[in-house]
């Protein structure tokens, strides 16, 4: 069983609850900070209404109900990372509960339980210097300390480290589409309750980032089966994640909620959500991703499984829409943007953000009129995403557009069987690999430019 606790930076301007900038110098620590997020005694904090907006759209975006009011509170613990000695967080009144988010499983929905979301500010950071578990000493800086945060708790819903992945890529899709997470400059970071038959909970914490999850529950699923073979029980305890070398250790024992004091945080007010304020939040929510996905099938007469995946990426998507604007065989762009476009662009280690639109369009004209072949098609995607180069540019260099005219051909191919006797032979004689000897060699006389099916039928012919 998995239940995470996911914590979101929101993309607000300023910090939660003062002036400072969320947009700081990473290199330059303690700058961006005042006397609120430094928690001087005397300081009052001011709510930023922008995370309470942000964090009402995630809210209704994971199907969440709201109490007619929220409140904060002060999660009191005696830790360098808040200066105050308390963290404003909410506690006994979340801003929203009892949501879901639908994955799908091969083809199999399957709704993972949202518990609740609320809304907290992060603490300092804290630099050990050495291991966690053996620092001698560490430093700390201030300047993520007042960040807004949206914490989302599931139910423990989750059955594999698979499904963990779906539904944290299906959340990453709905945050892009709300416009209220900057993967550029936010963080994401989890905390993953795992427990196996028979054993207690174990709860990993620092899991930074959406590919780390993953890594994190099956190296703990591993270790509570083995613990689990050699022992016969596993603890409840707290571990945390080593993202260097991708394990978990021990950090506290049976830790219980009741170790926190809370208490009503008496400097903010009470949030009453007025029916009117959500309506407004309602009627300005955009697309997401469900809905997104189902109108891509129906416009575009797309699989529902492409629609599905090429909505898992928001700028992707919006690739997807904006090239498909001019290029009207849908289904032959989206085979190449989730096909050809995505590998290069993992190969280059950049973003569809760095792939010029018009570019690529360009080059789909060249495909679908079928002015270069595919196997063209494919050498020149590469050397377009890697070097930004125009196709037609490309296209020139790689000795011109595709031949498709079938005279052409009939003397390229005569050429080839004259030059390979044996293989001729050979084929006579009922050797299948011969054809494809054949056929290679009149690609590779014609540099790929010749039009795969046309060279096909024409060898046959004149075999
Ligand atoms: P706490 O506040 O101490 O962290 P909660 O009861 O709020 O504990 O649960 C925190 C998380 O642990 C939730 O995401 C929940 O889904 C998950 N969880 C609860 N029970 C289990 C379990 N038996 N196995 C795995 N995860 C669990
Ligand atoms: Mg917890
Ligand atoms: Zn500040």
């Amino acid at each position: 069983m998995i239940g995470l606790e996911i914590h979101v930076q929101l993309a607000t301007k300023s910090k939660m609850f003062c002036r400072c900038p969320t947009g700081y110098d990473e290199s330059k620590p303690n700058t961006a900070t005042c006397s609120i997020c430094l928690g001087l005694p005397g300081s009052l904090p001011v709510f930023n209404k922008k995370v309470l907006d942000y964090a009402v759209k995630l809210s209704m975006a994971l199907n969440c109900t709201f109490p007619k009011e929220t409140y904060f509170s002060r999660k009191i613990y005696f830790y360098p990372d808040m200066g105050k000695n308390f963290q404003i967080t909410q506690n006994e009144s979340p801003l929203s509960r009892n949501g879901y988010i639908e994955i799908d499983l091969n083809g199999k929905k399957k709704k993972i339980r949202i518990r609740r979301v609320h809304m907290e500010e992060d603490p300092a950071k804290l630099i050990h210097i050495g291991k966690i578990t053996d620092a001698k000493y560490t430093l700390m800086d201030y300047n993520r300390s007042g960040m807004p945060l949206c914490e989302i708790v599931t139910e423990p819903d989750m059955e594999s480290p698979e499904e963990a992945r779906i539904f944290m890529n299906k959340l990453n899709s709905i945050l892009q589409h709300l416009g209220i997470f900057n993967p550029d400059f936010c963080t994401i970071k989890a905390d993953a309750n795992v427990s196996i038959e028979g054993g207690e909970r174990v709860e990993v914490k620092n899991i930074s980032g959406f590919k780390s999850i993953e890594a994190a529950l099956k190296y703990e699923i591993e270790r509570q089966n083995k613990e689990m073979k050699s022992s016969g029980k596993i603890e409840r305890e707290t571990r945390h994640f080593e993202t260097e070398t991708g394990t978990t250790h021990t950090l506290r024992k049976k830790e219980a909620e009741a170790d926190y004091g809370y208490i009503f945080e008496p400097d903010l007010p009470v949030i009453t959500l007025e029916t009117d304020y959500l309506a407004k939040m309602r009627d300005v929510l955009p697309e997401l991703p469900d809905a997104r996905a189902k109108r891509i099938h129906e416009q575009y007469k797309l699989d529902k499984s492409v629609a599905d995946t090429i909505v898992l990426d928001k700028h992707l998507a919006d690739f997807f829409e904006e090239c498909a604007k001019k290029i009207k065989n849908y289904e032959l762009l989206a085979n190449w943007v989730l096909g050809d476009l995505l590998k290069c662009i993992n190969y280059n280690s950049i973003t569809i953000n760095d792939v010029s639109k018009n570019g690529f369009m360009e080059l789909m004209e060249f495909i679908e009129k079928e002015k270069i072949s595919p196997r063209q098609a494919k050498e020149v995607i590469k050397v377009f995403v890697e070097k930004g180069t125009s196709p037609k540019e490309i296209v020139k260099k790689m000795g011109g557009e595709a031949i498709t005219n079938d005279k052409e051909i009939e003397a390229v191919v005569k050429k080839v069987l004259e030059k390979n006797k044996k293989a001729v032979d050979d084929y006579e004689r009922g050797n299948e690999n011969s054809f494809n000897f054949l056929f290679g060699q009149v690609m590779r006389e014609t540099k790929s430019r010749a039009h795969p099916d046309i060279v096909r039928r024409v060898l046959k012919k004149l075999l």
